[in-house]
């Protein structure tokens, strides 16, 4: 290294605007990037997803119908703008540098949502086709659960099959998603005794419905596990 680069060490570039900054909370994205982030901030107890202004209860009207099976899912950011853009660049656009910056939020706001946080839980990200991770090289699931786990010293474990790609699941009905989702995930015969009274917590990009987490999760419940939550980056909003 030399006496230049010793004395003045090159700043962190943000991922976003470019800029070089000097200090931020997020180690590749600068304070005013972050700033343009919407943060989810009174949501639904079970789901995770941001409640309407007008729902004064404390879940969402899909779960008041009482069909959540997982302990909780929890998410930092809504998924529109920034957030948005954030996710699409990394499933469509190869930049894998954008799980960083979601992970370490993903990181912290487990710390602040789950109050019993500790690292007994083991980290299972929701796998791709093994069609669609050929073509795009990675599953982002898995790069956000690797970075939480260096983070926070936990364990990840990429124990769920997907055996097909499912449709989006937004504009179905409820019997339409179960239906869509039945036979699509699969828990690899040597997941048995790993999962067995763990409590698990499923890593993946984004939320809408809820019925893929829940789906891997009724899995993992049927394996053993002892509980299983989601943490993921983004949430859509709902009613
Ligand atoms: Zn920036
Ligand atoms: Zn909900």
């Amino acid at each position: 290294m030399g006496l230049q680069s010793f004395l003045f060490p090159p700043r962190p570039r943000c991922l976003i605007c470019s800029r070089e900054f000097i200090f931020s909370t997020l180690s590749n994205l600068c304070d005013s990037c972050l700033e343009k982030l919407s943060f989810i901030t009174r949501f639904c107890l079970h789901c995770g997803c941001q409640l309407a202004i007008t729902n004064q209860a404390l879940t969402c009207q899909l779960c008041s119908k009482g069909n959540f099976i997982l302990e909780r899912i929890r998410a930092p950011l809504l998924y529109q703008g920034l957030a948005r853009d954030m996710i699409i660049a990394l499933k469509y656009q190869q930049n894998t540098g954008m799980a960083l910056p979601l992970a370490q939020l993903m990181a912290d706001y487990w710390k602040y949502s789950f109050s019993n946080h500790s690292a007994d839980y083991l980290l299972v990200p929701v796998p791709l086709s093994q069609e669609r991770r050929n073509k795009r090289g990675y599953n982002q699931a898995l790069l956000l659960a690797d970075i939480i786990a260096e983070q926070e010293k936990m364990e990840v474990k990429d124990l769920v099959k997907r055996i097909r790609n499912t449709p989006s699941l937004y504009a179905l009905g409820k019997t339409q998603r179960k239906e869509v989702l039945q036979g699509a995930f699969q828990i690899e015969t040597r997941a048995k005794n790993i999962v067995k009274n763990r409590k698990i917590l499923l890593i993946d990009d984004v939320v809408t419905t809820g019925s893929t987490l829940n789906e891997v999760g009724e899995k993992l419940l049927a394996a053993g596990a002892k509980q299983v939550s989601a943490l993921t980056a983004t949430a859509a909003e709902r009613v």
